[in-house]
Protein backbone atom coordinates (compact mmCIF):
# COMPACT_ATOMS: atom_id res chain seq x y z
CA UNK A 1 0.00 0.00 0.00
CA UNK A 2 2.94 2.22 -0.49
CA UNK A 3 3.12 5.22 1.67
CA UNK A 4 3.27 5.92 5.21
CA UNK A 5 -0.11 7.41 5.46
CA UNK A 6 -1.60 4.68 3.31
CA UNK A 7 -0.22 1.72 5.65
CA UNK A 8 -1.51 3.73 8.46
CA UNK A 9 -5.12 3.61 7.13
CA UNK A 10 -7.63 0.68 7.19
CA UNK A 11 -7.96 0.83 3.33
CA UNK A 12 -7.07 2.98 0.26
CA UNK A 13 -8.94 4.27 -2.24
CA UNK A 14 -7.49 4.77 -5.98
CA UNK A 15 -9.56 6.91 -8.08
CA UNK A 16 -8.01 6.89 -11.57
CA UNK A 17 -8.41 10.69 -12.99
CA UNK A 18 -7.15 9.07 -16.35
CA UNK A 19 -10.34 6.56 -16.58
CA UNK A 20 -12.32 9.36 -15.76
CA UNK A 21 -11.19 11.72 -18.29
CA UNK A 22 -11.16 8.95 -20.88
CA UNK A 23 -14.81 8.25 -20.02
CA UNK A 24 -15.66 11.63 -20.41
CA UNK A 25 -14.35 11.54 -23.83
CA UNK A 26 -16.14 8.74 -24.99
CA UNK A 27 -19.22 10.10 -23.97
CA UNK A 28 -18.77 13.51 -25.03
CA UNK A 29 -17.99 11.68 -28.33
CA UNK A 30 -21.03 10.07 -28.54
CA UNK A 31 -22.98 13.02 -29.37
CA UNK A 32 -23.57 16.19 -31.28
CA UNK A 33 -24.59 17.43 -27.97
CA UNK A 34 -22.45 19.33 -25.14
CA UNK A 35 -21.25 16.97 -22.38
CA UNK A 36 -21.57 18.38 -18.74
CA UNK A 37 -20.73 16.65 -15.84
CA UNK A 38 -22.74 15.52 -12.64
CA UNK A 39 -20.68 16.28 -9.24
CA UNK A 40 -23.44 15.67 -6.97
CA UNK A 41 -22.19 13.21 -3.57
CA UNK A 42 -18.14 14.40 -4.02
CA UNK A 43 -18.40 13.44 -7.52
CA UNK A 44 -19.91 10.41 -6.55
CA UNK A 45 -17.55 9.71 -3.77
CA UNK A 46 -14.39 10.12 -6.06
CA UNK A 47 -13.81 13.46 -4.69
CA UNK A 48 -15.12 16.79 -6.46
CA UNK A 49 -11.54 18.55 -5.93
CA UNK A 50 -9.63 16.82 -7.83
CA UNK A 51 -12.59 15.56 -10.54
CA UNK A 52 -13.89 18.44 -11.31
CA UNK A 53 -10.86 20.55 -12.39
CA UNK A 54 -9.62 16.80 -14.12
CA UNK A 55 -12.84 17.06 -16.33
CA UNK A 56 -12.39 21.15 -17.23
CA UNK A 57 -8.93 20.06 -18.65
CA UNK A 58 -10.90 17.56 -21.05
CA UNK A 59 -12.88 21.18 -21.97
CA UNK A 60 -16.56 20.29 -19.53
CA UNK A 61 -17.83 23.94 -18.74
CA UNK A 62 -21.29 22.38 -17.53
CA UNK A 63 -21.54 20.71 -14.12
CA UNK A 64 -24.33 19.73 -11.39
CA UNK A 65 -24.10 19.22 -7.41
CA UNK A 66 -27.54 18.72 -5.85
CA UNK A 67 -27.46 21.09 -3.43
CA UNK A 68 -26.14 24.50 -2.78
CA UNK A 69 -23.84 24.08 -0.49
CA UNK A 70 -22.14 21.69 -3.18
CA UNK A 71 -22.20 23.75 -5.81
CA UNK A 72 -20.33 26.89 -3.22
CA UNK A 73 -17.55 24.30 -2.87
CA UNK A 74 -17.79 23.60 -6.90
CA UNK A 75 -17.69 27.57 -7.64
CA UNK A 76 -13.65 28.22 -6.88
CA UNK A 77 -12.57 25.17 -7.96
CA UNK A 78 -13.45 26.18 -11.59
CA UNK A 79 -13.21 29.25 -13.50
CA UNK A 80 -15.48 31.53 -14.58
CA UNK A 81 -16.00 30.01 -17.83
CA UNK A 82 -17.93 26.99 -16.18
CA UNK A 83 -21.44 26.77 -15.37
CA UNK A 84 -22.13 25.44 -12.20
CA UNK A 85 -26.15 24.09 -12.00
CA UNK A 86 -27.36 23.54 -8.81
CA UNK A 87 -30.32 20.81 -9.29
CA UNK A 88 -32.72 20.77 -5.90
CA UNK A 89 -32.99 24.52 -6.45
CA UNK A 90 -32.08 27.18 -3.94
CA UNK A 91 -34.23 26.23 -0.68
CA UNK A 92 -36.39 28.51 0.56
CA UNK A 93 -34.48 32.04 1.39
CA UNK A 94 -31.08 31.04 0.01
CA UNK A 95 -31.51 32.33 -3.10
CA UNK A 96 -29.40 35.10 -2.58
CA UNK A 97 -26.60 33.01 -1.91
CA UNK A 98 -26.86 31.37 -5.16
CA UNK A 99 -26.81 34.26 -6.89
CA UNK A 100 -23.34 35.68 -5.00
CA UNK A 101 -21.98 32.60 -5.54
CA UNK A 102 -22.64 32.47 -9.58
CA UNK A 103 -24.34 29.79 -9.30
CA UNK A 104 -27.55 29.15 -11.69
CA UNK A 105 -30.37 27.72 -9.94
CA UNK A 106 -32.73 24.52 -11.17
CA UNK A 107 -36.19 26.27 -10.76
CA UNK A 108 -38.29 22.99 -9.98
CA UNK A 109 -41.32 24.14 -8.67
CA UNK A 110 -43.76 27.57 -8.95
CA UNK A 111 -42.26 28.72 -5.46
CA UNK A 112 -38.25 28.41 -6.49
CA UNK A 113 -39.71 30.44 -9.30
CA UNK A 114 -41.42 32.74 -7.80
CA UNK A 115 -38.39 33.47 -5.63
CA UNK A 116 -35.70 33.59 -7.70
CA UNK A 117 -37.62 35.93 -10.02
CA UNK A 118 -38.29 38.25 -7.05
CA UNK A 119 -34.39 38.18 -6.56
CA UNK A 120 -33.73 39.46 -9.82
CA UNK A 121 -36.54 42.31 -9.71
CA UNK A 122 -34.51 43.42 -6.54
CA UNK A 123 -30.96 43.02 -7.57
CA UNK A 124 -32.21 44.77 -10.69
CA UNK A 125 -30.39 42.66 -12.92
CA UNK A 126 -31.43 39.83 -15.10
CA UNK A 127 -30.46 36.39 -13.66
CA UNK A 128 -30.00 33.00 -15.13
CA UNK A 129 -32.34 30.03 -14.48
CA UNK A 130 -32.53 26.35 -15.49
CA UNK A 131 -36.01 24.95 -15.62
CA UNK A 132 -36.34 21.26 -15.01
CA UNK A 133 -40.19 19.90 -15.90
CA UNK A 134 -41.77 17.31 -14.48
CA UNK A 135 -42.20 14.62 -17.44
CA UNK A 136 -43.27 11.38 -15.20
CA UNK A 137 -40.69 10.70 -12.83
CA UNK A 138 -42.75 12.58 -10.23
CA UNK A 139 -39.67 13.51 -8.15
CA UNK A 140 -38.23 16.82 -8.96
CA UNK A 141 -39.44 19.39 -11.78
CA UNK A 142 -42.20 21.82 -12.56
CA UNK A 143 -45.34 19.70 -13.28
CA UNK A 144 -47.57 20.11 -16.64
CA UNK A 145 -50.55 21.85 -14.08
CA UNK A 146 -48.39 23.99 -12.36
CA UNK A 147 -46.40 25.16 -16.02
CA UNK A 148 -49.59 25.49 -17.49
CA UNK A 149 -50.83 28.04 -15.09
CA UNK A 150 -47.45 29.84 -14.72
CA UNK A 151 -47.47 30.44 -18.20
CA UNK A 152 -50.91 32.08 -18.43
CA UNK A 153 -49.15 35.00 -17.04
CA UNK A 154 -47.14 36.20 -19.95
CA UNK A 155 -44.54 37.87 -17.54
CA UNK A 156 -43.88 34.32 -15.91
CA UNK A 157 -40.50 34.70 -16.83
CA UNK A 158 -39.88 38.50 -16.19
CA UNK A 159 -36.14 39.21 -15.10
CA UNK A 160 -35.26 35.67 -15.70
CA UNK A 161 -32.99 34.51 -18.50
CA UNK A 162 -33.98 30.67 -19.18
CA UNK A 163 -30.59 28.88 -20.08
CA UNK A 164 -31.76 25.50 -20.03
CA UNK A 165 -34.99 23.38 -20.17
CA UNK A 166 -34.48 19.57 -18.64
CA UNK A 167 -36.28 16.51 -17.59
CA UNK A 168 -34.92 13.42 -15.66
CA UNK A 169 -35.61 10.16 -17.27
CA UNK A 170 -37.26 7.74 -14.81
CA UNK A 171 -36.15 3.87 -16.47
CA UNK A 172 -33.39 4.98 -19.10
CA UNK A 173 -31.22 1.88 -17.71
CA UNK A 174 -34.23 -0.08 -19.34
CA UNK A 175 -34.08 0.95 -23.12
CA UNK A 176 -37.04 -0.97 -23.86
CA UNK A 177 -39.30 0.14 -21.05
CA UNK A 178 -42.22 2.42 -22.64
CA UNK A 179 -41.21 5.53 -19.69
CA UNK A 180 -38.93 7.05 -21.84
CA UNK A 181 -40.32 7.15 -25.20
CA UNK A 182 -43.45 8.77 -22.81
CA UNK A 183 -41.08 10.94 -20.95
CA UNK A 184 -39.12 12.26 -24.39
CA UNK A 185 -42.55 12.78 -26.02
CA UNK A 186 -43.76 15.05 -22.81
CA UNK A 187 -40.62 16.47 -22.83
CA UNK A 188 -41.09 17.37 -26.38
CA UNK A 189 -44.55 18.99 -26.17
CA UNK A 190 -44.09 20.71 -23.03
CA UNK A 191 -40.54 22.04 -23.53
CA UNK A 192 -41.80 24.33 -26.92
CA UNK A 193 -43.59 26.65 -24.10
CA UNK A 194 -39.29 27.75 -24.05
CA UNK A 195 -38.68 28.04 -27.41
CA UNK A 196 -35.18 28.57 -28.59
CA UNK A 197 -33.72 27.59 -25.05
CA UNK A 198 -30.93 24.40 -25.10
CA UNK A 199 -32.55 21.28 -23.91
CA UNK A 200 -31.00 18.54 -21.44
CA UNK A 201 -32.66 14.77 -21.33
CA UNK A 202 -29.74 12.46 -20.95
CA UNK A 203 -28.52 11.36 -18.08
CA UNK A 204 -25.60 8.29 -18.56
CA UNK A 205 -28.25 5.65 -19.91
CA UNK A 206 -29.97 8.08 -21.40
CA UNK A 207 -26.83 8.94 -23.65
CA UNK A 208 -27.46 5.10 -24.64
CA UNK A 209 -30.77 5.52 -25.94
CA UNK A 210 -29.75 7.17 -29.07
CA UNK A 211 -29.41 10.56 -30.91
CA UNK A 212 -33.10 11.32 -30.30
CA UNK A 213 -32.29 11.81 -26.15
CA UNK A 214 -29.47 13.83 -26.70
CA UNK A 215 -30.99 17.20 -27.58
CA UNK A 216 -27.96 20.07 -26.64
CA UNK A 217 -26.96 18.91 -23.32
CA UNK A 218 -25.51 15.15 -21.81
CA UNK A 219 -25.77 15.06 -18.50
CA UNK A 220 -23.56 11.90 -16.88
CA UNK A 221 -22.62 11.01 -14.04
CA UNK A 222 -22.56 7.37 -13.22
CA UNK A 223 -20.68 6.84 -16.66
CA UNK A 224 -18.25 9.05 -15.72
CA UNK A 225 -17.17 7.08 -12.90
CA UNK A 226 -17.18 4.02 -14.48
CA UNK A 227 -20.55 2.28 -13.58
CA UNK A 228 -22.37 0.26 -16.88
CA UNK A 229 -25.07 2.63 -18.09
CA UNK A 230 -26.45 -0.04 -19.93
CA UNK A 231 -26.83 -3.36 -17.38
CA UNK A 232 -26.83 -6.55 -18.92
CA UNK A 233 -24.11 -5.60 -21.89
CA UNK A 234 -20.63 -4.73 -21.77
CA UNK A 235 -19.86 -1.80 -19.83
CA UNK A 236 -17.74 0.38 -22.46
CA UNK A 237 -16.49 2.65 -19.71
CA UNK A 238 -13.28 2.43 -17.57
CA UNK A 239 -13.53 1.28 -13.52
CA UNK A 240 -12.36 4.82 -11.96
CA UNK A 241 -11.61 3.62 -9.11
CA UNK A 242 -9.55 0.47 -7.04
CA UNK A 243 -9.92 -0.11 -2.96
CA UNK A 244 -7.57 -2.07 -1.13
CA UNK A 245 -7.18 -3.35 2.73
CA UNK A 246 -5.38 -4.97 4.76
CA UNK A 247 -4.56 -8.06 6.68
CA UNK A 248 -4.88 -7.69 10.29
CA UNK A 249 -4.50 -11.10 11.79
CA UNK A 250 -4.97 -14.94 10.36
CA UNK A 251 -5.79 -17.78 12.04
CA UNK A 252 -7.10 -21.27 11.54
CA UNK A 253 -10.68 -21.90 12.81
CA UNK A 254 -11.77 -25.74 13.29
CA UNK A 255 -14.75 -27.68 12.32
CA UNK A 256 -17.74 -25.86 14.19
CA UNK A 257 -15.60 -22.63 14.96
CA UNK A 258 -17.73 -19.70 14.23
CA UNK A 259 -16.97 -16.15 12.67
CA UNK A 260 -18.04 -12.72 13.25
CA UNK A 261 -21.34 -11.38 15.06
CA UNK A 262 -24.14 -13.11 15.16
CA UNK A 263 -22.41 -16.52 14.82
CA UNK A 264 -24.24 -16.37 11.08
CA UNK A 265 -21.00 -18.41 9.91
CA UNK A 266 -20.23 -21.69 10.98
CA UNK A 267 -16.67 -23.36 9.81
CA UNK A 268 -16.91 -26.52 8.07
CA UNK A 269 -13.43 -28.70 8.44
CA UNK A 270 -10.07 -26.71 8.77
CA UNK A 271 -10.27 -22.87 7.22
CA UNK A 272 -7.90 -19.96 7.32
CA UNK A 273 -9.71 -17.21 8.24
CA UNK A 274 -8.41 -13.21 7.71
CA UNK A 275 -9.37 -10.62 9.31
CA UNK A 276 -9.28 -7.22 6.97
CA UNK A 277 -9.14 -3.81 7.85
CA UNK A 278 -12.52 -1.96 6.31
CA UNK A 279 -16.24 -2.56 7.40
CA UNK A 280 -19.41 -0.89 7.10
CA UNK A 281 -18.05 2.33 8.46
CA UNK A 282 -16.01 2.34 5.50
CA UNK A 283 -19.14 2.04 3.32
CA UNK A 284 -18.52 -1.34 3.42
CA UNK A 285 -21.79 -2.43 2.63
CA UNK A 286 -23.10 -4.32 5.61
CA UNK A 287 -25.04 -6.52 3.29
CA UNK A 288 -22.18 -7.80 1.84
CA UNK A 289 -22.04 -10.23 5.05
CA UNK A 290 -21.54 -13.69 3.46
CA UNK A 291 -21.76 -12.70 0.21
CA UNK A 292 -19.53 -10.17 -0.86
CA UNK A 293 -15.65 -11.57 -2.68
CA UNK A 294 -11.93 -10.09 -2.50
CA UNK A 295 -8.65 -10.84 -4.13
CA UNK A 296 -5.26 -11.68 -2.25
CA UNK A 297 -2.34 -13.29 -3.46
CA UNK A 298 -4.05 -13.40 -6.90
CA UNK A 299 -6.99 -15.45 -5.65
CA UNK A 300 -10.54 -14.65 -4.99
CA UNK A 301 -12.13 -15.90 -1.38
CA UNK A 302 -15.34 -15.06 -0.16
CA UNK A 303 -16.34 -12.46 2.78
CA UNK A 304 -17.40 -14.88 5.71
CA UNK A 305 -19.23 -13.97 8.39
CA UNK A 306 -20.93 -10.55 9.30
CA UNK A 307 -19.22 -7.27 7.95
CA UNK A 308 -18.05 -5.09 11.40
CA UNK A 309 -17.59 -2.13 11.58
CA UNK A 310 -14.12 -2.08 10.93
CA UNK A 311 -13.38 -5.30 9.83
CA UNK A 312 -14.74 -8.32 8.34
CA UNK A 313 -13.74 -12.23 7.80
CA UNK A 314 -11.92 -13.38 4.36
CA UNK A 315 -11.71 -17.26 4.09
CA UNK A 316 -8.34 -17.83 2.27
CA UNK A 317 -7.90 -21.58 2.71
CA UNK A 318 -5.53 -22.52 -0.19
CA UNK A 319 -4.18 -19.13 -0.42
CA UNK A 320 -0.36 -19.62 0.10
CA UNK A 321 0.74 -18.53 3.65
CA UNK A 322 3.36 -16.60 2.59
CA UNK A 323 0.76 -14.02 0.69
CA UNK A 324 -2.04 -13.91 4.01
CA UNK A 325 0.90 -12.38 6.53
CA UNK A 326 -0.31 -9.54 8.67
CA UNK A 327 -0.07 -6.34 6.64
CA UNK A 328 -0.92 -8.38 3.26
CA UNK A 329 -3.08 -6.44 0.85
CA UNK A 330 -6.69 -7.40 -0.28
CA UNK A 331 -8.02 -5.95 -3.54
CA UNK A 332 -11.88 -4.94 -2.81
CA UNK A 333 -12.25 -2.81 -5.96
CA UNK A 334 -10.32 -3.73 -9.10
CA UNK A 335 -10.26 -4.50 -12.63
CA UNK A 336 -11.89 -7.63 -11.81
CA UNK A 337 -14.13 -6.82 -9.03
CA UNK A 338 -16.18 -4.22 -10.24
CA UNK A 339 -18.02 -1.84 -8.75
CA UNK A 340 -20.90 -3.30 -10.89
CA UNK A 341 -20.21 -6.83 -9.37
CA UNK A 342 -19.93 -5.57 -5.81
CA UNK A 343 -23.21 -3.74 -6.09
CA UNK A 344 -24.54 -7.32 -7.25
CA UNK A 345 -23.57 -8.92 -4.70
CA UNK A 346 -25.18 -6.49 -1.80
CA UNK A 347 -28.03 -6.29 -3.77
CA UNK A 348 -28.09 -2.42 -4.43
CA UNK A 349 -26.66 -0.61 -7.49
CA UNK A 350 -23.08 0.64 -8.16
CA UNK A 351 -24.25 4.15 -7.11
CA UNK A 352 -24.66 3.55 -3.61
CA UNK A 353 -21.28 1.41 -3.63
CA UNK A 354 -19.56 4.54 -4.94
CA UNK A 355 -21.53 7.33 -2.96
CA UNK A 356 -21.19 4.88 0.44
CA UNK A 357 -17.45 4.69 0.18
CA UNK A 358 -16.18 6.53 3.19
CA UNK A 359 -13.76 9.52 3.51
CA UNK A 360 -12.15 7.35 6.39
CA UNK A 361 -10.08 6.00 3.82
CA UNK A 362 -6.72 7.39 2.44
CA UNK A 363 -6.93 8.24 -1.00
CA UNK A 364 -4.51 8.50 -3.81
CA UNK A 365 -5.41 9.79 -7.30
CA UNK A 366 -3.27 9.27 -10.39
N1 LIG B 1 -29.45 14.53 -14.03
C1 LIG B 1 -30.13 14.52 -12.88
C2 LIG B 1 -31.27 15.46 -12.72
C3 LIG B 1 -29.80 13.63 -11.87
O1 LIG B 1 -30.48 13.62 -10.73
C4 LIG B 1 -28.72 12.73 -12.09
C5 LIG B 1 -28.36 11.74 -11.05
O2 LIG B 1 -29.17 10.98 -10.59
C6 LIG B 1 -28.03 12.77 -13.29
C7 LIG B 1 -28.41 13.68 -14.25
C8 LIG B 1 -26.91 11.83 -13.57
O3 LIG B 1 -27.42 10.52 -13.63
P1 LIG B 1 -26.46 9.27 -13.91
O4 LIG B 1 -25.55 9.18 -12.75
O5 LIG B 1 -27.39 8.13 -14.03
O6 LIG B 1 -25.72 9.58 -15.18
Amino acid sequence: LHSVEAARAGAVLTVDLGAVRANYRQLAAMARARCAAVMKADAYGLGMEQVAPALAQEGCTVFFTAHLDEGIRLRPLLGPGCAIYVLHGPPPGTAGDCAAHGLVPVLNDPGQLHEWRALARALGRELQAAIQLDTGMSRMGIAPADLAALSADPGWLDGLRPVLVMSHLASADEPAHPMNAAQRERFERLRAILPGVPASLANSSGIFLGPDYHYDLLRPGAALYGINPQPGNPNPLRQAVSLHARVVQVRTAIDGDVVGYGCHHVVAGARRIATVSIGYADGWLRSLSGRGQARIGGQVVPVVGRVSMDSMGLDVTGVPDSLVQPGAEVELLGPTLTVDDVAAAAGTIGYEVLTRLGSRFHRRYR
